[in-house]
């Protein structure tokens, strides 16, 4: 007899109960403390712990990895969150700063499509499929695409001209909202920018991905990050997960420590030469370290730094023996007639990428998952009482399956899990402000930049200004700060004091 999927209750269940002392023989003093193991904070400790600095990683969650992550339900399922695609560059960022095993791991995807009533194609997304689309199904001239990518290329952060995305869509292809479609839609999804953020932040993205199409992990994010953990303690980082840090301490002006919560309540006291912090840029600056500590323009201007929006995802695993023959990995789609920004957030709104998962994805396995996301307003998901929350969880979850069938007609029986994430879910597992999924808006990444010039000693690597967000764009965010660290580290050994 078929059985009936199972309807999560959802992903707020909290974290598996822990006996132990999470941070049971821990030393005194770090040279480095990071707080937080998203991407940029791994790979910041990994550079650092590489180049001989005792490291300590701190962790709240239990899993390591922050939004690269996943989890596994019964029947077999394993859901990865955010593992659709990112750029090539990956497979050099692995290789340099984590490992060749790694890097030789990251694949191309082999195909990727939209749906939506303005167009229906498939693309490679690499730079010869795309112009090939440009020109022959969008009919644009093939200079006038060299141009636009040329101009892309010209864009550098130092240079900014102030021109949105949408000017810029409009000086190359004006009035083609199909046009504008095609090449904005991708990036709205991988960062949550819009036709409104400034020109500058699309085109480093774009041009990132335009480079050789998009890659995965073979293996899964399980294995991804099981992987990091081994080069991290080869590194000599010392890992610590259920460990919430409260405070960064400051004093005259210099953060020397943190203070730690562990998972039995017990406040600690760890002293550092520096503290790096990975979680949310608002959070770092408001919450962990306090106002109090900063300069007035500072905190006046840091006041607009905006958050990026947040997501909801539906995870669909099919029940064990199912198959799913191959029609794409990632899928675009929409029912909207036209092509706008806000409306991609729209809370039971008609647009929404399909991530295919086939068993190519874990190699050895035979499991199919299928992962729908969608951007979303924190807003929509704050303040509704717990029988409107589930409510909307379950119409998400109709309205989900309901495109889905357009595509697989008689998925649901296939399918023996079924559950739902929310800016509400993403905001419980990593304490992001507002879930946010991509940091803050492009205004951030001054601050971010420039947190050492207001205290010593503390630094901020992680999503934010757009350009910094994603798998890649965090760990050589990672990279970038992990450099400044170092030389901050070795200023110290060298000072007379
Ligand atoms: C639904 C979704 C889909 C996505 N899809 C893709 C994709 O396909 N490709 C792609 O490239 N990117 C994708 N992304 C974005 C990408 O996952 C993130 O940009 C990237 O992983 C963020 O890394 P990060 O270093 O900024 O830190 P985060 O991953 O945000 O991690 C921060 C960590 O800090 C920890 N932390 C916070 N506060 C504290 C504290 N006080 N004490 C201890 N620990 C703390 C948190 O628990 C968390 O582990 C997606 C994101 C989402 C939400």
């Amino acid at each position: 007899m078929e059985s009936k999927p199972t309807y999560h209750r959802g992903s707020r269940d909290g974290k598996a109960p822990f006996k132990g002392d999470p941070l049971d023989g821990i030393k005194p003093y770090y040279d480095l403390i990071v707080i937080g193991s998203g991407l940029a904070g791994m790979t910041a400790a990994n550079v650092l712990g590489r180049a001989g600095f005792s490291v300590l990683l701190t962790e709240q969650h239990y899993n390591f990895g922050g939004m690269a992550t996943w989890f596994k339900r019964k029947g077999g399922h394993i859901f990865d969150i955010s593992l659709h695609g990112f750029p090539f560059g990956m497979k050099k960022t692995c290789r340099k700063y984590w490992s060749q095993a790694i890097a030789d791991r990251i694949v191309p995807l082999e195909s990727i499509t939209f749906k939506n009533p303005q167009f229906e194609l498939e693309t490679s997304f690499t730079k010869e499929d795309f112009t090939h689309h440009l020109v022959q199904t969008f009919g644009q001239k093939r200079s006038k695409v060299e141009d636009f990518y040329q101009a892309l290329r010209a864009m550098n952060f130092f240079d900014d001209s102030g021109e949105t995305t949408g000017e810029l869509f409009e000086r190359f292809f004006p009035g083609r909202n199909d046009v504008h479609r095609l090449l904005m839609e991708p990036i709205s999804y991988a960062n949550g920018s819009s036709l409104a953020d400034p020109a500058i932040s699309y085109g480093i993205v774009f041009s990132n991905f335009m480079n050789k199409g998009v890659y995965t992990y073979s293996g899964g994010t399980d294995h991804f990050i099981g992987q990091c953990k081994r080069e991290l303690k080869k590194s000599g980082v010392e890992l610590r997960n259920r460990v919430q840090v409260a405070r960064i301490l400051v004093q005259g002006g210099r953060a020397h420590g943190i203070e730690a919560i562990d998972s039995q309540g017990q406040r600690h006291t760890i002293e550092a030469g520096c503290v790096l912090s990975n979680a949310n840029l608002k959070t770092t600056i408001e919450r962990l370290v306090g106002p109090q500590h900063f300069r007035p323009d500072y905190l006046e201007g840091f006041s607009k730094v905006r958050l990026n929006n947040s997501s909801t995802q539906v995870y669909m695993g099919l029940r064990a023996g199912e198959e799913l023959p191959f029609t794409t990995d990632l899928q675009f789609t929409s029912t909207r007639e036209r092509f706008d920004s806000p409306s991609l957030c729209d809370k039971h709104g008609e647009s929404r990428t399909f991530s295919y998962y086939y068993p190519k994805t874990r190699p050895g396995s035979d499991r199919y998952t299928i992962v729908s996301s969608m951007n979303a307003n924190w807003a929509d998901w704050t303040g509704l009482s717990d029988a409107e929350y589930e409510a909307d969880k379950q119409r998400l979850i109709e309205d989900t399956l309901c495109c889905l069938e357009r595509s697989h007609p008689g998925i649901r029986s296939k399918l023996d899990h079924i559950e739902a994430a929310t800016p509400r879910t993403f905001e419980f597992y990593t304490q992001h402000a507002q879930g946010s999924s991509f940091g803050t808006k492009f205004e951030g990444l001054a601050y971010s930049m420039n947190l050492s010039e207001e205290i010593e000693g503390l630094y901020h690597a992680g999503s934010v200004g757009i350009i910094m967000s994603g798998w890649l764009g965090a760990a050589n965010y990672g990279v970038i700060t992990a450099n400044k660290v170092d030389a901050f580290l070795h200023s110290l050994v060298n000072s007379p004091a």
